[in-house]
């Protein structure tokens, strides 16, 4: 074994490698689920501050365009009510739960969003700070992966190349909210669909496709 592969080993013991989820939308059965009576989904003004600053590497001109147009997506979609409702609403088991919560509530970890405070970069600036690398791999079905310890994430271009802008949002969130120190399980069980990068990564690109 060389050093090389050791390295390779350790190292895959921290990545959060995240793969493309199956076509089930658990989103879908959440949007006509009750919600709480008397819940206020009055979006806050940090919602309406919610930016990003990436910094790019390997990017075409046409990925920059097009990860760029998914930022704005995702802008829109903090923005709205419906955002904060199916944040809010989400449930597991029954349960106004989150899988792999970190033992915060769907109100807290809504506000943990909005505050925008990454691990590595502790500032409640209610914008997504991340370095994003493109990279290609065509015998992966990884879309992305991030470790704890870096800002950067590693996106396939595989997937972001035949991705829409809602598709890009959708994902680049989900890796952002590993940022925030929420995890997942590593390899699919039906149960990952409901962690909070998994969940709330697609009412991104669910509400993301009414602004594309
Ligand atoms: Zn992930």
């Amino acid at each position: 074994m060389t050093t090389k592969s050791v390295l390779v080993i350790l190292l895959s013991v921290f990545v959060f490698s995240c793969n493309k989820s199956d076509d089930s939308d658990p989103v879908a059965n959440l949007s006509d689920s009750g919600s709480i009576s008397g819940e206020n989904y009055v979006v806050p003004s940090e919602a309406y501050l919610f930016d990003a600053n990436l910094e790019l590497y390997n990017f075409t001109p046409t990925l920059e365009d097009k990860i760029n147009r998914a930022i704005e997506v995702i802008k829109l979609v903090v923005a709205t009510e419906e955002f904060k409702r199916q944040v809010l609403n989400h449930t597991y088991a029954g349960r106004r739960t989150y899988v792999d919560n970190g033992g915060y509530s769907n109100s807290q970890i809504y506000q943990i969003i909005m505050d925008g405070a990454e691990k590595l970069q502790p500032v409640k600036n209610h914008a997504i700070d991340a370095e994003v690398e493109a990279y290609t791999n065509l015998n992966s079905n990884t879309v992305g992966y991030t470790y704890a310890d870096s800002k950067r994430i590693w996106v396939n271009t595989k997937y972001y190349d035949r991705y829409s802008a809602a598709g890009v949002a959708q994902n680049v969130f989900h890796e952002w909210l590993h940022k925030l120190g929420f995890k997942h399980a590593a390899s699919y069980t039906p149960s990952r669909d409901y962690s909070v990068p998994y969940a709330i990564g697609d009412m991104i690109g669910e509400i993301g496709k009414n602004f594309l």
